[in-house]
């Protein structure tokens, strides 16, 4: 490309809706630009990169035997009313009607899509294992659209669904995809880790995340600092603290004036946040339901709406229905006497001794509480992991990192071919339920991920296998005739070797040439100045500062070994 042909759209200035890198690196380099909040559209330079990511994936997925499909965004209503998600999938579905007022919806993701073509097309044993994918435009209303294409509203995704007659069947699929991932963000540059992950209310450990470590990742991944347990926090398993044994002491109501805060208990009562159980409050899909942990701990909101049995929007719940509750005002809600639907109550919880709750009126709390002698709930894991507790594997201590989730994989079981009927004929004649696997990569949150991972204050420092453009020419005196003949030269030769050339034809000075080549950030930029009277050229390395002075015939070799090294084939 000559970029006095381009629509340049390089911005010196760090626009200032953009708080993190990616964002800001992909708006200042012209990858991409906004039209509405989380809706973009990507100019030249951002769908090369967009392409270049599908072809890595694409190219993997098809070694492992799967079959690229193309499925509607547009989908009808009773293939969601059919598996329940027309219900469960809440706000962030785009829903919609046709002229004819029957309902429809732009697809967030395609389970259903995919288990009806299987009900359709597979009939026997003899067809399985089948995988089928996709690469496509999703949509979904997020709540919170942020960090540019990170988390916006409509996005590319490579989704795979796979189909096999037996459970050992969907863990062969499972790995295979398993493994693909890890070719696909190794050749993408990134840097990942598989960690467990939340598989819903279907339980059990059928799920897993490709994470990347990222201080603007919106995961929290908990690590063993000994062993290789790595799981998002939203699924570690939690271990309770012992607390020492007691006497079982008689309940006490105690006025407790001013006080609410857990801050202000510890003070008021003149111990630590060890001896509280807060009572928490929430609106589960309209439900009222209430969760105890520890005064100094969180609780797990994936963990209680699993515990719930899947729950859509978990919700602190209103004042009113906090007084509704407790018949108090805000700040004394405790399980003695608490009007809610459910009480769950975290494992720590049940093992502590003498402890301080709310006395659901206002004003006091009641001190010396134990569980079951003075309520019952559903006791269970209902609170967040923290930094340096015991790893659930070995023992030894975690720590927590933030992350962002570029792909996904899941068992998925008979979860969605159960109720829609998506059966075979297996080898004795009988029909049975397909066991399926899904298996999600969102391509321009990988982009935006392999920016973060690589760029400098300049600009963005692309890997070489997927960058917009592999070369950079910079001209540095356009009317020079000699230099400008030499860089048509090379635009044209390596063109010809099939390498992706930006040729900054430009009637600019060098410096703002310059700029521009190291904020789009091809991994190699050629210089034709001056030194041509020597037949001379500079290459330079955008991932390196040092500046080498070579012959013009050196640069073939150069460029082709940089390929070599970097294990693409030209
Ligand atoms: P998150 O927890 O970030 O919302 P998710 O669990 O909803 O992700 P999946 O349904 O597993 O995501 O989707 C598969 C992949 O699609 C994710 O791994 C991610 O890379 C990508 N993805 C999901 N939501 C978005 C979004 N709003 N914008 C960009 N990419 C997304
Ligand atoms: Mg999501």
């Amino acid at each position: 490309m000559r970029m006095s042909n381009m629509l340049n759209l390089t911005m010196r200035e760090v626009p200032a809706e953009a708080e993190i890198a990616s964002h800001q690196l992909m708006l200042r380099a012209g990858l991409m630009r906004k039209m509405a909040s989380g809706v973009y559209n990507y100019m030249p330079l951002g769908l090369k990169v967009l392409k270049n990511i599908e072809d890595i994936v694409r190219e993997e997925m098809n070694k492992t035997g799967a079959q690229e499909f193309l499925a509607s965004a547009l989908l009808p209503a009773e293939l969601w009313q059919e598996s329940g998600r027309w219900y469960a999938y809440g706000p962030e579905m785009f829903r919609l009607k046709d002229r004819n007022n029957r309902d429809f919806c732009l697809g967030p993701t395609h389970e259903e899509v995919f288990t009806d073509i299987a009900r359709q097309e597979i009939k026997s044993y003899r067809q399985l294992p089948l995988n089928l994918y996709q690469i496509q435009t999703k949509y979904r209303d997020e709540r919170r659209p942020r960090f540019g294409v990170m988390r916006s509203r409509e996005f590319i995704m490579k989704d795979a669904y796979s189909f096999d007659k037996d459970v050992a069947g969907l863990d062969v699929s499972y790995n295979k995809m398993h493994d693909a991932y890890v070719s696909i963000f190794n050749r993408c540059g990134l840097d990942v880790k598989c960690v467990e992950a939340d598989s819903g209310a279907i339980g059990g450990s059928n799920s897993a995340e490709f994470m990347v470590k990222s201080e603007v990742g919106e995961d929290d991944v908990v690590f063993c600092t000994s062993c290789d347990y790595a799981a998002n926090i939203e699924k570690a398993v939690t271990t309770a603290e012992k607390a020492e044994r007691e006497e079982l002491l008689e309940t006490l109501k105690v006025e407790t004036p001013d006080v609410k805060t857990i801050d202000d208990l510890v003070a008021f009562f003149h111990t630590n946040a060890k001896k509280f159980a807060k009572t928490l409050i929430y609106n589960a899909d309209g439900k009222i339901v209430a969760v105890m942990v520890r005064g100094d701990r969180g609780v797990n909101e994936t963990k209680v709406s699993n515990a719930l049995g899947g729950v859509v929007e978990l919700q602190m719940a209103s004042v009113e229905q906090v007084e509704a509750a407790t018949s108090a005002q805000v700040g004394f809600a405790g399980p003695i006497g608490l009007k809610v639907e459910e009480l769950l109550v975290d494992n720590e919880v049940a093992n502590m001794y003498n402890f301080i709750v709310g006395a659901n009126k206002t004003g006091y709390h009641i001190i010396n509480v134990n569980y079951k002698r003075d309520f019952e709930g559903t006791v269970g894991d209902f609170r967040n992991i923290e930094e340096g507790e015991k790893c659930p594997h070995c023992g030894e201590s975690i720590t927590i990192s933030r992350g962002t989730e570029v792909g996904h994989i899941f068992k998925l079981g008979t979860k969605y071919s159960a109720p829609m009927g998506a059966n075979f004929i297996d080898e004795n004649g009988e029909p049975k339920a397909l066991e399926m696997g899904c298996y999600g990569i969102g391509i321009n949150r990988t982009m935006a991920s392999i920016i973060e991972q690589h760029h400098d204050e300049n600009g963005i420092v692309w890997p070489l296998s997927v960058a917009p453009y592999h070369v950079s020419i910079v001209v540095a005196v356009v009317k020079n005739d000699e230099q400008m003949k030499v860089a048509e030269d090379i635009y044209n030769k390596l063109r010809a070797m099939n390498i992706e050339v930006l040729l900054d034809d430009r009637d600019e000075r060098a410096g703002v040439k310059f700029k521009d080549a190291d904020l789009i950030g091809a991994p190699m930029r050629i210089t034709v100045g001056k030194k041509i009277s020597e037949g001379k050229v500079e290459f330079k390395l955008r991932n390196s500062s040092e500046v080498e002075v070579i012959g013009l015939d050196e640069v073939y070799n150069k460029i082709s070994e940089e390929f070599k090294s970097n294990n693409i084939k030209l």
